[in-house]
């Protein structure tokens, strides 16, 4: 479903996310779409590891000290994009600078390993909803708007990731989260 630019609702440690392809602007859109997000909102991209990561941004000697200290787990970084990087622009919202995650939920690992490409996911309900902790509540939300809903119970951690932004000189917690 991911390769064919559709839209995958999936457990991770935080939060259920609403997947898409993150190199595929038109099924980025689709996430835009479903949740009713502003397009200036830009989006968490999701690899499998720190080595995928430094595929689509720069990582510093600090951003490689938080990768090996929190990652796999509920740590967004935000880092400058490598020159190559092939994230759409739609889901970065054009800025020069992307979101990166490495979850360590088991299901979103074998998903993110089986579509080969990096997902963009923003949490799983329309925006100003709560975010969902399981795929029943991605369901009643988004059913709609999913071709399909993996369900592995619970979300553990329960509420979304902290984001650090690692692109200036100066680190930023843009949020304190699981
Ligand atoms: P969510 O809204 O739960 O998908 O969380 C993503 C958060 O990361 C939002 O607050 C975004 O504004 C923020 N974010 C994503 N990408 C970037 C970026 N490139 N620069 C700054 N903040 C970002
Ligand atoms: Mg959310």
């Amino acid at each position: 479903v991911l390769r064919g630019g559709g839209l995958v609702g999936f457990p991770t440690e935080t939060v259920y996310g609403l997947g898409a392809d993150a190199t595929n602007a038109r099924a980025v859109a689709g996430i835009f779409a479903a949740k009713g997000r502003p397009l200036f909102n830009p989006l968490i991209a999701h690899v499998a590891d720190t080595a995928d990561a430094r595929r689509f941004a720069i990582l510093d000697a600090r951003a490689e000290a938080l990768a090996a200290a929190f990652w796999p787990g509920a740590l967004t970084l935000v880092l400058a994009k490598t020159a190559a990087c092939a994230i759409a622009d739609l889901t970065t919202a054009g800025l020069d600078t992307v979101a990166i995650r490495v979850p360590s939920h088991r299901v979103a690992q074998a998903l993110i390993r089986a579509a080969g490409v990096p997902v963009a996911a923003p949490s799983a309900n329309r925006s100003g909803h709560v975010s969902p902790t399981t795929a029943a509540h991605v369901d009643a939300d988004l059913g709609d708007a999913v071709a399909m809903i993996l369900d592995d119970g619970p979300s553990a951690v329960g509420i979304e990731s902290t984001v650090v932004d690692l692109s200036g000189p100066v680190p930023t917690l843009l949020r304190a989260g699981g």
